[in-house]
């Protein structure tokens, strides 16, 4: 008999748990399992913002996909797709390989939303890959480089656009990280700008008035310097064209202001609602029987109005079910429907303090930069066990960066 085909397509959060699933339900053999990423490293997005000013060692980022499978049970394979045919069963990866499914999951993650804003896409960089956050660190470097050998101010000004997660948690690496990097490139920290620019009336509006307080003091303590209610409408190679005739001289704007679907889904031939594979209960995309979609690329709706949001705490509880859904599926037995359970959001501003809601319980400063921490280890430990925590944690911390 023909072993059935099991084809997961992106190693991010969603993609690598449900591959950890399948392999844990699984005997070796049972059925072929393929994984396929762009790159032959897993990066832990969230701690991007941390690749961006260079404060933690890549390879505390950027984890060897290989050492987190079992090859006896998946093969892993470096391609990045461009298209799904759901008639034919088949993925096309760029190199024109084509890899037959019995069944797929698709988690392929996310871009990053640029509203057709202009000057974002050429100028502004971003935070979405491992590659475009390091892009960030060059940039720094390249500035502080430059301002030595001309002055021009617009080099030292770091403006953050989006005052959500992302944007503080950039802002906050940025204080903290900058004053380490001046220091190295003789420039003197005080002629710096950090700058943190937000369309709506405060920083992490969805956060409550405590944690929004705690958060603004805490960017003045650092001399950040936040904009509220004001839009960016344009950027250009040397300046940020802001709401009320404002221009910014700036040559690093750090583009966060939320993220959509990857958008090589538009190719799939799959309806797509807001951009996004629109999914059943049980996680299979409407209408296919055997293709699954979570995390970022999959709509899935909590109540008639509402969807899930794009984090990596949907992407992991949605890989678990998703998983098991499929061996069910291979063993005709019932297939489960996916339930959320929220355990809460922090978000780091620099090392030492976070802001974050656990329910009705809401935690600031050091304690919830621990909280960040176990959380960010908790991960660890799903994906590759209690030696992965220790490596990453214990001796990773060590290596210079
Ligand atoms: P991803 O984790 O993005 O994985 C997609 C994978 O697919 C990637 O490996 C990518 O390389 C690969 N891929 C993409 N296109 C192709 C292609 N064409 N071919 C092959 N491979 C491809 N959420 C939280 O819950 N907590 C946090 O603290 C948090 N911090 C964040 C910080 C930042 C800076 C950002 C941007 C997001 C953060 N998020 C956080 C959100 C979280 O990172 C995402 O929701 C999560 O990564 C989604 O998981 P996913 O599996 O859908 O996609
Ligand atoms: P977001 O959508 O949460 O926030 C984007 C912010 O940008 C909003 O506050 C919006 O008002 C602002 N904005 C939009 N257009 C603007 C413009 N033209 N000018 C100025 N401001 C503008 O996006 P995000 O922060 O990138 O987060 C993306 C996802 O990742 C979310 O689901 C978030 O929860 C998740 N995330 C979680 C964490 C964490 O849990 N620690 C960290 C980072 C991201």
């Amino acid at each position: 008999m023909q072993k059935t085909n099991i084809v997961i397509l992106g190693a991010g959060y969603g993609g690598l748990i449900t591959n950890k699933k399948i392999e844990k339900l699984l005997q070796a053999g049972e059925a072929n399992i393929t994984l396929i990423n762009k790159h032959d490293y897993h990066y832990i997005t969230t701690q991007l913002h941390k690749v961006g000013v260079g404060t933690a060692c890549d390879r505390k980022i950027a984890l060897s996909i290989p050492e987190l499978i079992d090859s006896n049970k998946t093969k892993f394979v470096v391609g990045s797709v461009s298209n799904v045919d759901a008639q034919q069963q088949t993925v096309l990866l760029e190199s024109g390989d084509e890899i037959p499914y019995d069944y797929l999951v698709i988690s392929l993650g996310f871009e990053v939303a640029t509203f057709g804003i202009p000057g974002i896409k050429e100028y502004a960089f971003e935070l979405r890959s491992f590659r475009s956050s390091k892009a960030i660190h060059h940039q720094i470097i390249k500035q502080l480089s430059l301002y030595k050998e001309d002055g021009d101010p617009s080099r030292l000004t770091f403006a953050v656009a989006g005052g959500g997660f992302t944007g503080i948690e950039m802002l906050g690496e940025l204080a903290e990280g900058l004053p380490k990097l001046c220091n190295e490139y003789g420039v003197p920290f005080d002629k710096v700008k950090i700058v943190g620019i937000e369309a709506a009336d405060s920083l992490i509006p969805f956060f409550g008035e405590e944690l929004i307080s705690y958060t603004s003091k805490v960017m003045e303590k650092h001399r950040i310097e936040i904009f509220t209610s004001t839009k960016i409408l344009s950027c250009t190679e040397d300046a940020i064209q802001l709401e009320g005739d404002m221009v910014l001289p700036c040559r690093t704007l750090i583009w966060s202001c939320g993220v959509k679907a990857n958008s090589v889904l538009e190719k799939f031939g799959i309806p797509l609602v807001r951009g996004k594979v629109p999914v059943e209960k049980d996680l299979r995309v409407k209408g296919l029987e055997n293709v699954f979609c979570i995390g970022d690329c999959a709509l899935f709706m909590k109540d008639d109005q509402n969807a899930l949001p794009p984090t990596a705490q949907v992407a992991m509880q949605q890989a678990e079910v998703c998983g098991e859904n499929i061996v069910a599926l291979m063993r005709h037995t019932n297939v489960k429907a996916f339930e959320y359970h929220h355990k809460g959001s922090v978000a780091s501003i620099g090392d030492r303090t976070a802001v974050g809601k656990v329910g009705s319980f809401t935690m600031s400063g050091w304690f919830a930069a621990i909280m960040k921490r176990v959380i960010e280890n908790r991960y660890l430990f799903v994906l590759g066990g209690p030696s992965l925590v220790l490596k990453q944690t214990l001796f990773l911390n060590r290596e210079p960066i």
